[in-house]
């Protein structure tokens, strides 16, 4: 019987040949958020199933019917389906939240969700997400939307746009799901078996359902908006001063309430349209209750979770720039085993540099080794020999212009090369637009 090696329905391969375009995300991801004082975390893939249950929520979505959970001889854990859990975890476990506060963590993971797959939901994705805790302030809520806004920026994503809600806390919520409760119960038969649940546990899970005719259902419910205590409704009036004043555009939208459980007060979604029905890039929001529910003290906190994958799509369809893959900077092309041992110590020399330096592994003539040179994009070659060994010096050539020049292969040969690579790109680059590029493309590598 022939074994099934395909990946599983839901997961993607990252080819060396994409690979560049995550670098893209993560190293602008990781200097933002260095620049608004978070530090990286780093978490496990699964984690016991009850920190889900807990935190995420047992009406949702995501803890009724995506969660891989695994079972390893008598423990039972669950692959992380979103990254704030584990992380207040952690915080809470290694007692982070005892040290100056606000306690300011990024992450990039994997996510696990047994959903349907389609283009921009996957069954492993890729989140870069951040959690803040500590602060109550709605000035925490501005860092936060405008530290994920910067970072879409940066990335030079356009017509993105954010929206923000309040949910409130449990306080206003009290009196919203009873509003809510008497407005679906009016028409429960129509509702799906999930929200009929729902409408007992967690009536606002309803506004969150998937289903058509569930949503159709919710369009003129009532709004939590028209319910918040009055700490809660000047939380959400500040943010709106303070997003106003940092120049960040948003609407508000009443009808976001977000897939997991643990949010109270702001909530936020950057949607595009140009992805299809997937187009929440970044959601986020405020859970002051989640620290406390997990057995912590009662600290504020919020944070965000953006979806890579769907970060890529926009950007590929944009246009967006992305770091420019290193490329060969010389390729020496051997003929007999002294030239390929001196290939090996001048490449040797030059790694130490960070220049990419390769020559033959695969016994190639010499023709051979100048197609493939030519096929790896490799700026310079040199070519070995007898000759070259004997007198010391060497005809380096740049592959674009064809243009060769003399190098002496001393122990200087380094600085001999650098010399060659300067000169070419004094020649080639014409202003200071275009150098800035280049040294961008050199740091990036
Ligand atoms: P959606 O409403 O699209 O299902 P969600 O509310 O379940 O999203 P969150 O739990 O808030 O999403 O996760 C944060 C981000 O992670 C999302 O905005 C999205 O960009 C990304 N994301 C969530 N689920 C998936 C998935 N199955 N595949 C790819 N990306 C995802
Ligand atoms: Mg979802």
């Amino acid at each position: 019987m022939a074994i099934n090696i395909k990946r599983p329905n839901g997961t993607e391969d990252v080819l060396p040949s994409d690979v560049h375009k995550w670098h893209t995300v993560e190293k602008i991801a990781r200097d933002t958020a260095e620049t608004f004082g978070f530090s990286e975390i780093r978490v496990p893939t699964f984690e016991n199933t009850d920190l889900f249950l807990r935190s995420v929520g047992e009406t949702t979505d995501v803890v009724q019917k995506e969660m891989y959970t695994v079972k390893a001889k008598e423990t039972e854990f669950t692959l992380r389906p979103e990254g704030t859990a584990g992380t207040i975890r952690a915080m809470l476990q290694n007692g982070l939240l005892n040290e100056a506060l606000p306690q300011r963590v990024y992450y990039l993971l994997s996510c696990f969700r047994h959903e349907r797959p389609q283009a921009g939901r996957l069954r492993e994705f890729h989140q870069f997400g951040l959690e803040m805790a500590g602060s109550a302030s709605p000035a925490a809520d501005a860092e936060v939307i405008s530290l994920a806004k910067t970072l879409l920026d940066r990335l030079e994503l356009k017509n993105i746009k954010l929206f923000i809600n309040s949910i409130g806390c449990p306080k206003c919520r009290a009196e919203y799901h009873k509003a809510l409760r008497t407005y679906f119960e009016a028409r429960k038969d129509e509702l799906c078996e999930t929200c009929q649940d729902r409408l007992v546990k967690n009536p606002m899970r309803i506004l969150d359902c998937k289903s058509p005719i569930c949503q159709e259902i919710g369009k003129d419910a009532p709004i939590i908006l028209d319910y918040l205590c009055e700490e809660c409704s000047s939380h959400f009036e500040s943010l709106k001063k303070y997003l106003t004043a940092l120049g960040i555009e948003f609407s508000v939208n009443p009808k976001i309430v977000r897939g997991l459980d643990y949010y109270t007060k702001t909530v936020f979604e950057f949607v595009t349209t140009e992805i299809g029905a997937q187009g929440t890039v970044c959601g986020g929001g405020r859970y002051d209750g989640l620290i406390e529910q997990l057995g912590g003290q009662k600290v504020p906190a919020l944070g965000f979770g953006m979806g890579i994958e769907r970060l890529l799509l926009v950007m590929e369809k944009q246009g967006c720039p992305f770091v420019i893959p290193k490329k060969c900077d010389i390729y020496f092309a051997t003929m007999g085993d002294a030239a390929l041992e001196k290939a090996m110590e001048l490449s040797h020399q030059l790694r130490e540099y960070g220049y990419y330096a390769e020559f033959d592994l695969m016994g190639r003539g010499l023709k051979a080794q100048m197609k493939y040179a030519n096929k790896i994009g490799a700026s310079f070659t040199l070519v070995l020999g007898d000759n070259e060994l004997s007198e010391g010096k060497a005809k380096i050539k740049e592959m674009e212009s064809g243009e060769e020049t003399e190098i002496l292969l001393n122990d200087k040969f380094v600085g001999n090369f650098d010399g060659v690579y300067f000169d070419k790109i004094m020649n080639v680059i014409e202003d200071d637009e275009a150098m800035a590029a280049f040294m961008n493309g050199k740091e990036n590598n």
